[in-house]
């Protein structure tokens, strides 16, 4: 194929569908063919042959994956775009279209027949980037190998290196399970309509073992989300405020943990958390 980064021809297939662009859906659609592969090469370079695509659109990503892949699920919100998706694949056996909201599906009901280890890809609808690799990376039968496209911004701060100005509560909870690789950035002038902000292509590899250790992710969350409360203040009265105990006590436990009371959260690594996390356990419980 490669015809699905045609600007001509997905608008007319479009059209032909009843198709209209909803800015709220996030629809801006790859047309740079180079950029669909580089993609599509990035998310299978550990030979997954099964994958999924969320939010497939006109199927830029779609069809190179399609030629490579045993098994594809396209999930796609667009009632328009999958009845163009419908017509594009229907001579592809290995690919299944769901019709939905990713946000609203059970990750193991979709998932089903295929094999544990998969990839996952997106082009990614920039309103809900951090809620889609949420779901993926927190599901019960997470993607080894996630390859997604986002503005730049979110990229900086899930690959953001501890101390830095964009270090915070998503890049621990994330890189906690996955290995964050900036791959390449990607102009506006690759998509239409070309979007306002700048694209970063991103790799997450999925850790062998979470790097914190077995905390559940809520207690980690609510750990990190406290450690972070106000940035600019302190651990000791971040933790005080968020758990509801004494300054001193926070400061005893944060001792404990061999941190200092008067640091602040961007200054501590995962395995920081994971210390401190034990220290809260034995003084709170
Ligand atoms: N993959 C295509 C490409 O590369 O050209 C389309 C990418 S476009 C940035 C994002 C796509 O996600 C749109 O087709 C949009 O309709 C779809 N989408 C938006 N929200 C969604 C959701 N909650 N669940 C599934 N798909 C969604």
């Amino acid at each position: 194929m490669g015809r699905l980064t045609s600007k001509q021809y997905i608008l007319a297939a479009l059209a032909r569908h009843g198709f209209f662009f909803k800015k709220r859906l996030g629809q801006n659609f790859l047309i740079d063919g180079n950029i669909a592969s580089m993609i599509v090469d990035a998310a299978l370079v550990n030979g997954h042959s099964n994958a999924i695509e969320i939010g497939a659109g006109a199927g830029a990503l779609s069809e190179l994956l399609a030629e490579k892949l045993e098994k594809l699920i396209l999930v796609e919100i667009d009632p328009f775009v999958v009845k163009m998706l419908v017509e594009e694949f229907q001579t592809y056996p290995n690919v299944s279209i769901v019709h939905g909201d990713f946000l609203k599906l059970d990750m193991v009901n979709v998932m089903r027949g295929m094999s544990e280890s998969y990839a996952a890809v997106s082009n990614l609808p920039y309103y809900i980037s951090t809620p889609i690799l949420s779901k993926l990376a927190f599901a019960e039968n997470p993607p080894e190998r996630i390859v997604a496209t986002m503005q730049k911004e979110v990229a900086d701060r899930i690959a953001a290196k501890v101390g830095s100005k964009q270090y915070g509560a998503f890049s621990i909870l994330l890189g906690n399970l996955y290995e964050a690789e900036v791959l390449f950035a990607i102009s506006p002038n690759c998509f239409f309509p070309a979007p306002k902000v700048e694209s970063t292509a991103l790799a997450l590899n999925r850790r062998p073992k979470p790097l914190a250790g077995d905390i559940s992710k809520d207690e980690l969350s609510k750990l990190v989300h406290g450690c972070f409360g106000m940035r600019r203040k302190t651990l000791a009265n971040n933790l005080s405020a968020s758990y509801s105990i004494s300054k001193e006590l926070a400061s005893n436990i944060l001792q404990k943990a061999d941190i200092s009371p008067s640091e602040r959260a961007e200054k501590l690594e995962i395995n920081d958390f994971a210390r401190l996390h034990e220290a809260m356990r034995s003084e709170l419980m």
